[in-house]
């Protein structure tokens, strides 16, 4: 199972079993249309520091942690929907800034280095938010705490 949903910290956000469980199987389904299913992917729906979604990956890993803020299940779905395409697409992109940054380590100053790597963390927001919006055109939103199960929406 590639994706895996720690127990919310906080119930009173919304996070019960059936929003883990849709969260969990519309995480797989995007991991599957992105060709990242070789992921291991772990939500944490603990409060990240400051932003409302962020994904956390180590160099020459595939096992990553994604961190949900509290306020995700009350944003609407497409928002939700562009929310996890831009943090599953850096998966393919994070690769290249881990690699520049290992390579570029003992041989520029370490203002050099620590003005490249930022530039290019920085670099791979627009192409995350652009492919986001264009994958999320494709394909459908997802259907958190709606009544019914998002195993058919995400089938279709
Ligand atoms: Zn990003």
């Amino acid at each position: 199972m590639p994706v895996e949903v720690t127990p919310a910290r906080n119930t009173r956000l919304g996070w019960n079993t059936t929003t883990r469980e849709q969260l969990r199987r519309y995480l797989e389904h995007l991991l599957t249309l992105l060709r990242l299913s070789d992921h291991h992917l772990t939500v944490d729906l603990g409060e990240p520091s400051d932003e409302c979604a962020e994904v956390h990956t180590t160099p020459g890993q595939r096992h990553v942690t994604l961190y949900l803020s509290a306020g995700f299940l009350s944003q609407p779905p497409r928002w939700q929907q562009e929310t996890l395409l831009h943090e599953l697409i850096h998966l393919h992109l994070n690769p290249l800034v881990h690699l520049t940054d290992a390579a570029t380590d003992a041989v520029l100053e370490p203002a050099a280095h620590q003005v490249l790597c930022q530039a290019l963390w920085s670099q791979v927001e627009l192409p995350s938010d652009t492919l986001a919006t264009v994958i999320a055109d494709l394909t459908d939103p997802p259907t958190f705490g709606a009544a019914g199960d998002t195993a058919t929406a995400v089938a279709s």
